[in-house]
């Protein structure tokens, strides 16, 4: 077999061991290494304190603790630090000593992970690993809903800000942006309440209360399409966005 390959079929260049597309999986799940393995953290020592208490052994009821979760996570764990205790190592570095240092030496390394001839076996065990300890942390999203993963089709959140965001599931690189405004280009033609408007915005992360949506209607800057079976006006959420945008740009200017 060609060692010109990439380990996903990709043709690679002379000096090349890995490709640009799973080097950039690489990077997208490592992108917050750091809230990764708080979260864990957090999952397992609640596990371990409803597990725990002592006194127990013997007992035959069944572990209620979920083993398989807490032991995912360790060995995962395990093979992110050895492998970036063996870069550290090649490279003459120190060994970074936070999990978020860890996730952007191992980043930073990404270039030479790809020229090196160990670079396959130590970006597919991070991968891997990373993407098992993501599976066996299942925390609520923290940041606003932003649309679906063109690559894997799951939900990807990212803060308000966000450009460039590492998909949770499958580590592809999303730009953030771009999918925000095509999930809210699929909905512009639905007609909402102004409250429902405030809810749904509010989970896209754009500040717009009901109020100021009441506000815009009376000074006839938006209009309501029709009234719902209430009575209660029904806009178009386009119309809102376009709206929001003006006020916006207003601001900003
Ligand atoms: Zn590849
Ligand atoms: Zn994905």
């Amino acid at each position: 077999m060609s060692d010109r390959v990439c380990g996903c079929g990709a043709e690679l260049g002379p000096d090349w061991y890995v490709c640009r597309g799973c080097v950039g999986t690489f990077r997208g799940l490592l992108s917050d290494l750091g809230g990764l393995m708080d979260d864990v953290d957090a999952a397992i020592g609640k596990q371990l304190r409803f597990g725990g208490g002592g006194g127990r052994r013997g007992s035959d009821r069944p572990l209620p603790i979920d083993v398989l979760v807490v032991e995912t996570a360790w060995t995962a764990r395990q093979a992110v630090l050895k492998w970036v205790d063996w870069v550290a190592a090649v490279r003459g570095h120190p060994v970074p000593a936070a999990w978020s240092e860890v996730g952007t030496y191992l980043r930073e390394s990404s270039g030479w992970l790809s020229r090196h001839p160990s670079g396959p076996e130590a970006i597919a065990a991070v991968v891997s690993a990373v993407r098992r300890v993501r599976r066996s942390t299942d925390a609520p999203p923290e940041h606003p809903y932003v649309g679906k993963c063109s690559s894997c089709g799951h939900e990807v959140h990212a803060s308000a800000t966000a450009v460039i965001a590492g998909c949770r599931y499958c580590g592809a690189e999303v730009d953030v942006p771009t999918l925000r405004d095509e999930t809210l280009r699929r909905v512009r033609d639905h007609l909402v309440t102004a409250a429902d408007a405030e809810r749904l915005f509010d989970e896209m992360g754009i500040k717009l209360t009901a109020d100021l949506v009441r506000k815009w209607r009376k000074r006839g800057d938006v209009a309501a399409v029709r009234m719902n079976v209430k009575g209660q006006p029904l806009f178009r959420i386009g119309d809102l966005l376009a709206r929001h945008a003006a006020t916006f740009r207003n601001e900003g200017a």
